[in-house]
């Protein structure tokens, strides 16, 4: 899977809204970031904590 950012291999699968994204690590970081003061932030890292145990 490739980030969907830009063209580095993901190393992180998050899906919000029923969407399924790949993340690079530094868009990643930059999306957390984002999310610092949502509630999404703790959805995303329970999904992406999921899709990296597989
Ligand atoms: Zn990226």
């Amino acid at each position: 899977m490739k980030c969907h950012y830009c063209d580095d291999d993901a190393v992180y699968a998050a899906e919000t809204d029923g969407i399924k994204v790949g993340l690079c690590e530094q868009h990643f970081q930059e999306r957390v970031e984002e999310l610092a003061d949502d509630e999404g932030l703790e959805a995303l890292r329970e999904q992406t904590e999921i899709d990296r145990a597989e």
